[in-house]
């Protein structure tokens, strides 16, 4: 099924603000919560709601999602419905909905310490070729990523049993003795730092911290089309969670390096073509360097430095839709600085005649 647009899903306009977003998530999410609504496809259509929600209320990226759509977060866990919100939180918004009582769809819960946390985003920077960035390339990308230790699968250790100073709450009560009487107050365990686990022996691999740093190579299929600032985000690529939390994101920031000859102004490419000056005057049929190899293009009579020939779809692929742009030929008349005995003579022979056709030559006249 293909995936739907996250603007029409909320039904709002591209250019929708904030709290229209908001407004329309909300009133989506009243219709279909799984709770209350009666619909059939009311999961689904509130799962849907929820991904497009997370995504344009955050406004980095609702930035990548106009300049990529949904390529913008490939690759992550599932593939195609696999987009994770599991690091966003949607609390402010059912807070109000519901009064309060979220918990029950498995977001929040537990004790902060212990709650699922999303791993950390990785930012790289990467150089691409001009050529690189217009058609698209394959690259491998080298970086550090935290993941959880192998030795004990993230644990810390070996020989699982409940925490001793809490007994597996996670918790600890203690006593405080004020002037006004004591009280009772309720605060994370130290011992096990609120995940009310504790083991008989610490991972000697990872010093119990659970996590190590591994090297990896990561593949990244960059699209055709991108250009100096876009970011890629790899989903789940980077730094493993914590509590079971989902890894964080690579994200690929683009700087694309620029061209000898073609100038690139998002997808349209421009180049100044230089031409003779019997060429300007007579015309003339040029072979013309585009990306996609050399076309023939026939440059008028009188032709002038400036004039502007396009060539339609001979500029850049748009990196969401696969339109291309355009590209345009601007005209440069080369005056030539030597010049034969036989050539100076021919110029001679012509400046006895009258050139000065044309109104831009009246109009000075007038001043002398
Ligand atoms: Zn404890
Ligand atoms: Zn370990």
């Amino acid at each position: 099924m293909e995936k739907r647009d996250y603007y029409e899903v909320l039904g709002v306009s591209k250019t929708a603000s904030d709290a229209e977003i908001k407004s329309a998530f909300r009133r989506l999410a009243k219709k279909y919560h799984p709770d209350v609504s009666k619909e059939p496809d009311a999961a689904e259509k509130f799962k849907e709601a929820q991904e497009a929600y997370a995504v344009l209320s955050d406004a980095s990226k609702r930035q990548q999602y106009d300049q990529y759509g949904h390529a913008a977060f490939q690759g992550g866990p599932g593939g195609a419905g696999g987009f994770d919100f599991s690091g966003f939180d949607f609390s402010d918004i059912f807070g109000d909905l519901f009064g309060g009582g979220f918990g029950g769809f498995g977001f929040g819960g537990g004790t902060s310490s212990s709650r699922a946390r999303k791993g950390s985003d990785s930012l790289i920077r990467m150089n691409l070729t001009f050529e690189e960035a217009v058609f698209g390339t394959k690259k491998t990308i080298n970086l550090d990523v935290v993941e959880d230790c192998r030795e004990c699968s993230g644990k810390g250790g070996h020989g699982e049993k409940a925490c001793p100073t809490c007994h597996g709450s996670g918790q600890v009560t203690t006593e405080q003795r004020t002037i006004f009487g004591s009280f009772m107050s309720k605060s994370t365990c130290p011992n096990c730092k609120g995940n009310g686990k504790s083991y008989d022996t610490v991972c000697s691999s990872c010093k119990g911290t659970g996590k190590k740093k591994k090297n990896t190579d990561i593949e990244v299929t960059i699209p055709a089309g991108v250009d100096t600032g876009n970011q890629l985000r790899l989903a789940g690529k980077g730094n493993a969670g914590s509590n079971g939390g989902p890894n964080g994101d690579v994200y690929i920031e683009f700087n694309v390096k620029s061209h000898p000859i073609f100038e690139r102004e998002e997808d349209d490419i421009y180049l100044e073509l230089p031409i003779t000056i019997a060429e300007a005057v007579l015309g003339a049929k040029k072979d013309v360097p585009t990306l996609y190899g050399t076309v023939k293009l026939t440059i008028s009579e009188g032709a002038m430095t400036g004039d502007k020939y396009r060539l339609k779809g001979k500029g850049v692929e748009h990196v969401r839709s696969s339109r291309k742009g355009d590209m345009y030929v601007i005209i440069k008349v080369i005056t030539p600085k030597k010049l034969s005995r036989d050539q100076k003579k021919l110029f001679e022979q012509l400046k006895k005649t009258d050139l000065e056709s044309g109104n831009e030559f009246k109009k000075i006249k007038e001043y002398l």
